[in-house]
Order: C-alpha cells, then sequence, then structure tokens
C-alpha cells in the first residue's frame, strides 16, 4: 500500500460565505500554475476542501511547494480506497504503522455518505479494534492522541489520513486584487511582499534604481528578492524607474534637511501614476514606524500627503527583529543583507529632518520645476518579468 493522493485543508477561506468559490477557484489556480513541473498529478477541488492525485509523483517536494501557497491551512498524505469496510480497516492501519513515536491514537471518522450501512459511532470502534490488535504498545487516547486517524467517507471512494503538514494559512493570492510594492534591496520591503501577498494581494513591484550610484548588482539584488517573493504566489513585473536626474536636480535645489522627504514624496507620486497605469489599487512599502527619519508619524505625514491611493504597510508597528525573523523564515534575508547601495541611501543628508512641516515641503517642492525629469524617467521605465517556475528544473533548459 502507498500514500496515492494529497489532500488539502482550506485556510480562512472557509469561513467566507458568498465569496467561497471565488476562493476556491483562485486556490485551484495557484495550486496548479505552483505544481506545473508535476504533469503526471490532477487537481480536484471540492467546497470544503481539494485532493491532489499523486499518479507516481514525489509527495514530498509537492507537499514542501504546497506549504508555501497562501489560503492552505494544512495537507495530509492520504490513501483512497473502495467503500468497504476491510480496505478501510487495512488503509487505517497503514496510516498508523507509517508514523514513527506514535503511542497514542484516536480515530475520527466522517460519514458524508450516508448510504454507507455502518455510521460513524459505530465504525470508530471497529477501525480502533483492529488497529489496536495489528500493532504494539500503542493504546487509544480521544484527548490528546499522537496521531489521529481520519477516515473520511465519501459518495464514491473513502479517504485515510493520519499526519498533518502545516500550511502557509492566508488567503489565496490573487482573491484580494493587487498592489504596487516599493522594493528597495532593503530587508523590509520584501518582508512587507510577502505579508501581503499572504493576505491574498497579487503585487506588481517598483524599484527606484540611480546608476551609475547604485550598481547592476543591487538591481540584480532587487531582481533575485522578486524571484523569492514570486515563489509564494506568482510571477512579477519589477518596473524599474531610472531616478537618477531627479534625484540629484532635488539634491541641488532642496534646502538641506527637506531633500529626503521631497524625494520620498516624488516616490510615492511616481507610484501611483504607475500603480494608476496599471490598474492597481494600492502601494505597499515595508516601513516600520520610528524606524529611520523618513518613517516618523510627521514624515509619514508630510510624504503621505502626494496621494490618494491606500498605503499598505505591513510592517508599520513591527520591530525590526520580528521583521528580520520572517526575513529568514521566507528566504530573503540573506540577499538582503549583500552590501549594495539603495538610491534613498546615496543622496540623503547625513542629518534629514525628521520632523518635516508639510507646509515647509510644500512650499519648496513649489519652487522646483520636475516636470521634464518626471517625463523623462516615465518614458524610460523598464519593466523585467520574473517567473516563479523553478529554472532548473525546466526541462527546456536541457535543449539550449
Ligand atoms: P527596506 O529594508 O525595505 O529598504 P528601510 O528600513 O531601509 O526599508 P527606507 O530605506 O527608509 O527603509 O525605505 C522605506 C520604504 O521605502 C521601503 O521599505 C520601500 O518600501 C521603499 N523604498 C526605499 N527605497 C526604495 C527603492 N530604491 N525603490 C523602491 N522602493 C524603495
Ligand atoms: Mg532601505
Amino acid at each position: 500500500m502507498i500514500y496515492d493522493h494529497i489532500l488539502i485543508r482550506y485556510g480562512e477561506l472557509s469561513l467566507k460565505g458568498k465569496n467561497r468559490k471565488e476562493f476556491i477557484n483562485q486556490l485551484h489556480e495557484n495550486v496548479r500554475n505552483q505544481l506545473k513541473k508535476f504533469p503526471l498529478i490532477k487537481i480536484h477541488s471540492s467546497r470544503d476542501r481539494m485532493s491532489i492525485t499523486l499518479n507516481g509523483e514525489n509527495p514530498t517536494e509537492i507537499i514542501s511547494i504546497c506549504q508555501r501557497i497562501f489560503g492552505i491551512q494544512s495537507l495530509s498524505l492520504a490513501i483512497k480506497v473502495e467503500n468497504d469496510l476491510e480496505s478501510i480497516k487495512a488503509a487505517a492501519l497503514f496510516a498508523l504503522k507509517e508514523e514513527e513515536n506514535v503511542h497514542t491514537f484516536k480515530v475520527s471518522v466522517r460519514r458524508a455518505n450516508k448510504d454507507f450501512p455502518i455510521n460513524s459511532q459505530e465504525l470508530n470502534p471497529i477501525i480502533g479494534a483492529h488497529l489496536l490488535r495489528n500493532t504494539e504498545n500503542i493504546t487509544v487516547d480521544v484527548h490528546q492522541p499522537d496521531l489521529e486517524v481520519n477516515i473520511d467517507i465519501r459518495k464514491a471512494h473513502t479517504f485515510i489520513t493520519s499526519a498533518r503538514y502545516l500550511g502557509a494559512g492566508g488567503l489565496p493570492v490573487g482573491t484580494s486584487g493587487r498592489s504596487l510594492l516599493l522594493l528597495s534591496g532593503g530587508i523590509d520591503s520584501p518582508v512587507a511582499g510577502y505579508l501581503a501577498m499572504r493576505r491574498g494581494v497579487k503585487i506588481e513591484a517598483i524599484h527606484f534604481h540611480s546608476p551609475p550610484y547604485t550598481s547592476e548588482a543591487a538591481k540584480e539584488k532587487v531582481l533575485d528578492l522578486t524571484k523569492k517573493l514570486s515563489e509564494y504566489g506568482h510571477d512579477i513585473n519589477v518596473h524599474v524607474v531610472p531616478f537618477t536626474a531627479m534625484q540629484q536636480k532635488i539634491h541641488r535645489e532642496i534646502p538641506y534637511g527637506y531633500s529626503m522627504t521631497v524625494m520620498r514624496r516624488m516616490m510615492m507620486k511616481i507610484s501611483q501614476i504607475i500603480a494608476s497605469r496599471l490598474g492597481v489599487l494600492s502601494i505597499t512599502t515595508g516601513e516600520s514606524l520610528g524606524q529611520v527619519a523618513s518613517q516618523t508619524m510627521e514624515s509619514m505625514h508630510a510624504i503621505n500627503a502626494v496621494t490618494s491611493y491606500p498605503v499598505l504597510r505591513p510592517l508599520i508597528t513591527m520591530d525590526k527583529s520580528s521583521i528580520i525573523k520572517i526575513a529568514e523564515k521566507i528566504g530573503t534575508y540573506s540577499i538582503s543583507i549583500r552590501p549594495f547601495d539603495d538610491c534613498c541611501t546615496i543622496f540623503v543628508p547625513s542629518a534629514p529632518k525628521t520632523k518635516p512641516k508639510k507646509d515647509k515641503v510644500e512650499y519648496y517642492e513649489s519652487q522646483l520645476d520636475l516636470k521634464n525629469e518626471l517625463a523623462e524617467l516615465l518614458d524610460n521605465i523598464e519593466v523585467i518579468n520574473i517567473s516563479n517556475q523553478d529554472q532548473e528544473n525546466d526541462p527546456l533548459n536541457d535543449l539550449f
């Protein structure tokens, strides 16, 4: 006997009454997309869970990919058998014996198919007795068992599962609309992107690049971070904005101390223009309250004033240490700490105003004509598509 299926239990989406169908369809599409490299599998979704027929594909790798897909609460390997008592007993015994270090178990039967002749209360002890008879040193504990053997009797067949693997939780990416992520090469913004995706948001990324002050390697780093993020959902477009000329002018003409605020406001303005072109309805940043001069309440007030779009700031209340923990867990940290400069650190005065006055910023800005720089920059945005597929495993690679 072998495990021939994977069962996927939905996360929070099971609570969402009328959106349920849309959520399940999106999750189905996301799972199919992430598992493209397993051509033999079949995915089937129903109202309360999803099943993958393995058809011989590697379950370990599939489970670890699925553990990154948002909207999944938990997963289990499963055996599918006929609705027949002897087959169910044999599969239950297999599912128990497959797990190590199990001293206590409990059987849970769900009988959605009321035509099955034995009801769940009767079936529980029958299976339990069978498992006890055929194992040693294992007892039943209905309150805190080491392992729960689940028997799910459906219309056409029965699924038997035991161990559960934790899913990533959240909502399926694509069910909460799209957002434009301001992605630097730092630690924070990739984590912000991850958390937005976890809430079902599809990401477009924008990166402000100031060659020759920021290097090609700095841009590569942003693309590598995007690649990592894409593994949690979907292909991501990175809009690379050539920011040098505008930054230089701001640096030259805005009084010392206010240039950082004006630069940030321009980043916001440009982001809103791009978002609106793309039909994206919000902007996401990696800001965290009080972390640096641009992230004080006064700075955020002055910077936020240039946009009417909602700005998602998933990290706003988080400590750096918690942000780093997530960055490590999701695999962006080691990329983020590569030592390349960001455009924001290059032209920034050594002592930027931590409490900029919005009126003053607006006055200084009104004295400065950035129209040409803006037009030029908008004409020269480079869009790079980052695929979420694992290139090394792409069979086409061998052909070239
Ligand atoms: P991060 O680690 O994300 O760079 P940070 O703590 O270094 O954040 P800042 O440099 O002040 O903070 O940037 C605040 C936010 O502004 C970033 O989280 C990011 O969303 C955005 N940002 C900064 N630099 C850039 C850039 N070059 N391109 C796009 N967005 C940027
Ligand atoms: Mg930064």
